[in-house]
């Protein structure tokens, strides 16, 4: 319905009612929209609580494609809802979340048209997608033990199954999105498959084509981005998966954003960085694995993972200095209410050189969670070596240590496990801390912090949110701007 005048909207929330509000409404243009929002907020204290907004939009093209901006796959988990069909019409909307792999209901593909499927039909739907993904697995493990590959796998994905990726796009829009991707160049080779810039719908995407042997790491990335609560922006924003084939071949595809200043190691070689970038780029991946490693108690929380091959490769630069953590092939989910990990893991897993001395002597507890997210601290520590080496600390700007990866000077390029193991377990080596880094505070802060992410013994190690927040508070006594 149209009216020849704006209509009144309640306005709730500090973004939409900037100037305080007129008693909690505002007055659209004509043909204007009221809207409702509801969006995930991560508190200072770590939780994640929904928050509420509400407000006017302007008449047609913008506001109504703001409208549809819930489609928007990857942005923090954000809906919006519209109406224009009375005053104050929007006190009515209440806009939820898409749901997440344990949801009650199919996320709507066009903005909220009708009213909201019925439970039951949600309900089949949450069965038929656990019944797919138990399917799917079954099928990873048997193959890999007979060390095949697999005939036809889009059999496996049921045609009719819509709905409930997780905190991703329903499974039929991911297989779209893959359809319509333009492949444009080869950007970066890992261990698991290559990685292509693409075009989905004129926007830069990245696809991670995973090779045809690492099917399961492929199920593995694909179903830890699909978490709930998994998205961050110190995290890297997760798209679409699909896997297509015919009997001879299989191709798996896993679609991300795109980061054109590449990984942290690649992007270190070159760039210098001053205190506030590198206190950024610091906090923004202690900001991921804080949330990654965090645990969200609740019907809809977030199991905690730990991600066991953090390393400078697998975290990658945004254009805002932040960064993202990617390559989730590896990591382990903590089931709380099984007390126990989510997959049988191995010890002699991630990269050598960033393994952690317990990794590498072989002691690590693998039913023990924490032990995880302890590993995955001390390569962080390395990875905060690296960073530091690059920041122009003192007054004479230029002076940085040139790009190196850890241990550079005392193993060989591609070390072996006993390598690693005689430098840092049996000689207990860490890298070296150059006596100029004690000259600007940041530098030295961060070089006091990854001692303590690198310690031997893993309790003693710092947890992820501990140096969040101890870095949190430098910014605050020191005055060093974070971006
Ligand atoms: P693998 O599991 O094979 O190690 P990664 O996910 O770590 O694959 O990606 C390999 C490399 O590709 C990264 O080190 C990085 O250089 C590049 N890369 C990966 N994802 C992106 C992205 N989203 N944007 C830009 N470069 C990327
Ligand atoms: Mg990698």
């Amino acid at each position: 319905m149209r009216l020849s005048r704006g209509i009144d909207c309640e306005c709730a929330g500090a973004s939409a009612c900037p100037d305080g509000s007129n008693n909690g409404t505002c007055t659209t243009q004509v043909n204007g929209y009221c809207f409702a929002t509801v969006e995930e907020v991560e508190t200072e204290a770590g939780l994640v609580e929904l928050e509420r907004t509400a407000g006017c939009l302007p008449p047609d093209e913008s506001g109504f494609m703001q409208c549809k901006s819930s489609q928007v796959p990857h942005r923090h988990p954000k809906v919006i809802e519209c109406c224009n069909e009375s005053d104050l019409c929007n006190r009515r909307l209440q806009p939820r979340l898409p749901p997440y792999l344990s949801g009650t209901e199919p996320p709507a593909l066009e903005p909220a048209p009708g009213p909201a499927p019925s439970l039951l039909v949600a309900a089949a739907l949450g069965v038929a997608l656990v019944a797919f993904l138990a399917a799917a697995l079954l099928l990873c493990r048997r193959r890999r033990r007979a060390g095949k590959r697999p005939p036809s796998p889009p059999a496996a994905l049921p045609a009719d199954l819509s709905s409930g990726s997780g905190s991703g796009l329903p499974l039929l829009v991911q297989r779209t999105v893959a359809k319509q991707i333009q492949m444009v160049e080869s950007i970066g080779k890992g261990r698991y498959g290559e990685v292509w810039l693409a075009r989905w719908r004129g926007e830069r995407v990245a696809v991670k084509v995973f090779f045809t042997t690492e099917e399961a790491s492929w199920f593995r990335e694909t179903e830890i981005y699909q978490t709930v609560l998994m998205r961050h922006e110190n995290i890297l924003g997760f798209i679409a998966a699909d896997i297509k084939g015919t009997g001879s071949w299989t191709q798996m595809l896993l679609i991300t954003d795109y980061h054109e200043r590449g990984s942290l190691h690649d992007y270190l070689q070159t760039a210098v960085l001053d205190p506030p970038a590198l206190l950024t780029m610091a906090y923004s991946v202690v900001s991921g694995l804080a949330h990654l490693h965090m645990d969200i108690f609740g019907t809809k929380g977030k199991p905690a993972i730990a991600h066991r091959d953090i390393k400078s490769k697998n975290i990658l630069v945004k254009r805002n200095g932040q960064c993202a953590i990617a390559d989730f092939g590896l990591a382990v989910r903590f089931v709380a209410e099984r007390d126990e990990v989510d997959i049988a893991p191995n010890t002699r897993v991630g990269t050598r050189r960033y393994m952690a001395p317990e990794v590498l002597a072989e002691t690590l507890q693998v039913t023990d969670f924490e032990a995880f997210k302890m590993a995955d601290m001390y390569s962080l520590g390395l990875v905060l070596w690296e960073m530091c080496r690059r920041c122009a600390a003192g007054d004479r700007a230029q002076q940085v240590e040139p790009y190196a990866l850890p241990y550079h000077d005392v193993v060989p390029p591609d070390p072996s496990f006993d390598d690693m193991h005689a430098v840092v377990v049996a000689r207990g080596m860490r890298p070296p801390i150059p006596s100029r880094w004690a000259k600007h505070p940041a530098v030295a802060a961060l070089a006091a912090l990854m001692a303590e992410c690198w310690h031997h013994n893993p309790p003693v190690r710092l947890t992820a949110l501990r140096v969040k927040k101890t870095l949190a508070k430098f910014h605050a006594d020191c005055d060093v701007k974070l971006v």
